[in-house]
């Protein structure tokens, strides 16, 4: 192993964690796609949201919260931490221009449609949960259909409320599937509960997807779980994540929090549990720092990040 091409984050030993640029870990700032495996890419949109808003804050705050990982893991079986093998950017953020949901969604496709089309893995930070029909787009122009891997307590199945309005985060993957980006019968959805209608649920399964609700997972556990992902996924995944399908005591800061949701814990283990398969994007949503407390839902979104970039690095070559 040389150390010629290596990115690495900042020294905390050599430089203390609360100064410099809060990129995500302290990674070099770059939009050179032939340096990376991996570009990290904040996405900072919520004129999405049905309810409260400040997600546009999200990218930001899981930077600076993302200064207190170290680059080892917390594995004993990976001692050395995914930065040994993989070349991780930050990529800045889509210039978003304030007011327009159709603009931004376009701006953000745009970014990332170079990023796929280049061969490297972008993890996107939101930003509410529309931001994963544009990400959806850029990636399906690279790869075809994906099986979508869904954390959320909410399915974000739901019809429009008009079909010349078609897109909150609600509606994400109604349109994803009607555009061809995703397909339903190799897609997983998990940690669906809340005061939603049972309809949308039965909804969700007659139309392909296979849910397993908050108090399934309760009962089944993380190990029959991942077994049912790893069944259910073909081909390329795109692995999107919203915040809010871990429980209010663990990520507070979040548009539309759920009680009875997963652990922090739990969604640790879960993320950890996918290596091996090909995740060809993630995304993290729903961060809105403005109700957090204490850095704990960013916190816990930079470390599910790092989960992420550590599935990347034990990604076979291909
Ligand atoms: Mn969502
Ligand atoms: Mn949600």
């Amino acid at each position: 192993m040389t150390s010629d091409n290596r990115l690495f984050p900042a020294d905390w030993q050599q430089a203390p964690r609360f100064q410099g640029m809060f990129s995500f870990m302290r990674l070099p700032i770059s939009r050179d796609l032939s340096k990376a495996d991996v570009a990290i890419v904040g996405a900072p949109f919520d004129l999405g949201v049905m309810h409260r808003p400040g997600a546009r804050f999200g990218p930001r705050q899981i930077r600076i919260a993302s200064a207190q990982i170290r680059q080892y893991p917390a594995t004993a079986a990976d001692l050395w931490g995914p930065f040994q093998t993989l070349r991780v950017l930050d990529y800045g953020d889509v210039d978003i221009v304030a007011a327009y949901i159709d603009e931004n969604l376009e701006r953000i496709r745009a970014l990332l449609a170079p990023v796929y089309a280049a061969g490297v893995t972008p993890i996107v930070l939101g930003g509410d949960h529309t931001i994963t029909l544009p990400a959806l787009r850029a990636a399906a122009a690279t790869h075809g259909p994906l099986s979508l891997l869904h954390f959320d307590a909410h399915p974000d199945y739901w019809p429009p409320p008009s079909p010349d309005r078609p897109y909150h985060h609600g509606t994400v993957y109604r349109a994803a599937e009607q555009e061809g980006l995703i397909d339903l019968q190799r897609s997983v959805q998990v940690g669906i509960r809340g005061t939603i209608s049972m309809a949308i649920v039965e909804e969700c399964r007659a139309a392909g997807f296979h849910l397993i609700t908050a108090d399934e997972f309760a009962a089944q556990g993380i190990a029959a779980t991942l077994e049912q992902i790893r069944g259910r996924v073909r081909g390329p995944i795109y692995l999107s994540l919203d915040i809010d399908s871990a429980d209010p005591a663990f990520a507070p800061g979040t548009g539309t929090p759920e009680v009875a949701g997963l652990t922090s814990r739990e969604l640790v283990h879960l993320v950890r549990g996918l290596r091996g398969l090909p995740i060809a994007g993630f995304d993290v949503v729903e961060v809105a720092p403005p109700y957090d407390h204490a850095e704990i839902t960013a916190l816990l979104a930079a470390n599910l990040v790092y989960e992420f970039l550590e599935i990347c690095a034990a990604r076979p070559a291909s």
